[in-house]
Order: structure tokens, then sequence, then C-alpha cells
């Protein structure tokens, strides 16, 4: 796929330059028929001044067909080139672009997944579905994600760039065009490593500064969801987290009876349920955590 990158350019310079020789070669052909000064293709049509024009004719329907095959050929060629394909799929990308509030997350019924047998996160390709499979094709790799991206500036491996390029690159690999589909495999073991999912911050940035709207958080969050519920594999920190989650309502695994602790010496009312009075929900950090708790009134 590399290698095949600058053939593209020379590809569509090569159009462009036979197609100012083929109207170059029209323009002397009949330059005795014109009932103007041919403005256009001066320096191809100069070219062939003194030459017979049955010549210049002959070799016109020689460089046309060169100059359409090369264009047809260009058009029949998207398909196989994903650096390309984006011109076609980002204007539909756009169009049908998510029009939810950014960052609010799908709410996710385990039980009815589990039942259901419906995909928890992304484990293979299978999981995408079609509007993730068009984020895919429609990146231009322009980087702006990457040049936004706070965990990539400060050198951890992730760049929502090539998570994008990555998927891309597999789906084209276990889907292609021509040929068998082979077999589905999964995604973390076949193309992207843990440290790049585990390094990104949510920030949501990329999401921001992709101009075709192609939603990177997204699929990372949706990769770490297959990790965690399906695959059991998350980075040894998150054990406490995912345990105090469970057992006691917040992720410091505080003993509940604890979530008052902060407010002891200060003036705090409680309430109760059906009161209609103004208040502040106290969450979770502010609760439990030592360090907010001499900042949270
Ligand atoms: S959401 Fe993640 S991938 Fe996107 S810019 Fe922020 S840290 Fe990078
Ligand atoms: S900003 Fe969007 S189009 Fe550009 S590289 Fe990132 S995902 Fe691809």
């Amino acid at each position: 796929m590399e290698a095949r990158r600058p053939l593209l350019p020379v590809w569509l310079l090569l159009i462009g330059l036979t197609g100012f020789v083929v109207e170059g070669m029209r323009l002397a052909a009949t330059a005795a028929e014109l009932g103007y000064a041919p403005y256009w293709s001066p320096v191809f049509s100069g070219v062939w001044e003194g030459i017979d024009p049955h010549v210049i004719r002959s070799w016109h329907w020689y460089t046309w067909w060169f100059h359409g095959a090369l264009a047809l050929g260009w058009t029949a060629a998207l398909p196989f080139t994903p650096k390309v394909m984006h011109t076609l799929t980002a204007g539909v990308n756009v169009l049908l672009r998510d029009l939810r509030p950014k960052g609010k997350l799908a709410v996710v019924d385990v039980e009815a997944a589990f039942e259901n047998n419906s995909p928890l996160g992304f484990v293979t390709l299978e999981d995408l579905a079609r509007k993730d499979l068009l984020d895919l094709d429609s990146c231009t790799e322009c980087g702006r994600c990457e040049m936004n991206c706070p965990a990539h500036n400060s050198g951890k491996l992730l760049s929502p760039r090539t998570i994008v390029t990555q998927l891309r690159d597999l789906a084209d690999r276990e889907t292609p065009l021509f040929g068998k589909v082979s077999e589905r495999q999964p995604i973390m073991q076949a193309t992207i490593r843990a440290e790049e999912i585990w390094a990104c911050t949510t920030c949501m940035a990329c999401v921001e500064a992709c101009p075709v709207y192609i939603d990177p958080l997204g699929k990372i969050l949706e990769l770490r969801r297959g990790e965690v519920m399906i695959g059991d594999r998350y980075p040894d920190t998150f054990a406490d987290v995912f345990t105090g989650t469970q057992k006691r309502g917040n992720p410091w695994n505080q003993h509940p009876s604890s979530r008052l602790e902060w407010a002891k010496g200060l003036p705090v009312r409680t309430t109760t349920p059906g009161s209609s009075s103004n208040m502040r929900w106290i969450v979770s950090r502010e609760r439990f955590h030592c360090s907010a708790n001499s900042v949270t009134v």
C-alpha cells in the first residue's frame, strides 16, 4: 500500500499533462478552421507547428485514447486506493454525521446484550456499524486529529489517525474487493496495541478537529469496552476501580458510610426525598477522595 502512494500524484499529473497535449494537438490540427486565436494550450499547440495536420490528427487519436484510459483507470482504481477513496466517501460521511451531543456515551444494557448475543464493544470488525466503516473509508489522513491529540503530543503511543487507518487497513485485508473474505481476527491482536487505546484521555480534541466528522474517540472507547467486557483485559490499576464501583458504588473503594466525612464540622444540611429546596449534589470524587475534601464546599 505504501509503495503505491507515489504513483497517485504521478498518475494525476499525467492525466492533466496528456489533457493539455490532446488539446494542443486539436488546436494545431484545426488551426486553419478556427475563427479565433487559440489561447489555451499554446505551448502544446506550438510544438506541432509546421507538421502535416493529417499526422497531428493521427497522433491526436492515440493520445486522446491514452488520456481517456488514464482518466477512466483513475476512477476505476479509486476503491483500491484508500488514500483517494475519501474523495467519494467523505462527502457522504459529512452528510450522515452524528448530530447527537458530542461525547455523550450510549447507555449499554449489558444483560440484554449478553442474552441477545449483541456486540459489547469492538472485538472484531464484525462489531463495527456501517457508519463506523464509512468513517474508516472517509479518512483523508490529514493528521489534524493527531496534531491536536494531547496523548500523542506528550509522546504516548496513541495516534487517532493511526487508529483509524489501522482499522481501515485491517478491513481492506479481511474483506478485499475481489477474492475470498478471510476469517475475522480480534482487532487488538491483529493490528492495534493495548497501550494505544489506554493512552487516550477522552478529551475529544480529535473529534473536534476532524474536517470530515470522523469519530476516532468513539472507536477507541468501543475497543476499550470490548477489551474489558469480552476480553477481561485492562491495566492493573483498574482492578481497584472496578472492585470499588461494583461492591461499594464508588471507584475509590470507600465504605458508603464515609460519604459525609467531608462535611464534618461544616454547616451543611442534608435533605430528604421530595424536598423542593435548592441543593447541591456532591459527586463521588468530592465525597470520598481525600485530595478533594478540603475544596468541596
Ligand atoms: S480523545 Fe483520545 S485520541 Fe482523541 S485527541 Fe483526546 S486523547 Fe487523543
Ligand atoms: S482528522 Fe479526520 S480525516 Fe484527518 S487524519 Fe484524523 S480522522 Fe482522518
